[in-house]
């Protein structure tokens, strides 16, 4: 059984950049990426952005890119998964944001959709949707019912 590798850019180290949080957009962590060639480079991040990150040339031609200082993840912070524990994780293409489990079948007319939906603790919404829940109505002084990442609060 062989070793798993350590694949170390020679220019760029380890090659780290941080992870930000599915929900909040906060740094969740730190991934070590290694030697990203070109090729590596279009895989994860696409072509386009061969042009935005640095990159060094070695004496035989081959170009090493350097990690991108954040990347999008699809894990939570601390501070969200505990906040995921009481509340469900709303995702839109605008947004995301947290909806206390209470409020769910007012929002959610199915009684098993409510129950998976509870189960899961995530879920995906239009952007409709988005602004009809967490573009609150005024509520009253200190209630809060949802929490909207990017970032606001309902
Ligand atoms: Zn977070």
């Amino acid at each position: 059984m062989s070793e798993p590798e350590l694949d170390v850019c020679e220019f760029y180290g380890v090659n780290p950049c941080m992870i930000k949080c599915l929900a909040c957009n906060e740094s969740s962590g730190i991934a070590l990426l290694g030697r990203l060639t070109a090729y590596r480079v279009k895989e994860m991040f696409g072509k386009d952005a061969l042009n935005t990150l640095n990159h060094s040339i070695n004496n035989s031609g081959t170009a090493y890119y350097e990690a991108p200082h954040m990347i999008s993840g699809n894990e939570l912070c601390d501070a969200c998964t505990e906040k995921n524990k009481t509340m469900v994780l709303f995702i839109a293409n605008k947004g995301t944001f947290f909806l206390k489990d209470e409020l769910l079948p007012r929002v959610l007319t199915d009684k098993d959709l409510v129950e998976r939906v509870l189960e899961r603790r995530v879920c995906g919404v239009d952007d409709e949707v988005f602004d009809a829940i967490a573009k609150p109505a005024k509520s009253s002084p200190g209630e809060k019912a949802a929490e909207v990442g990017t970032n606001e609060s309902v």
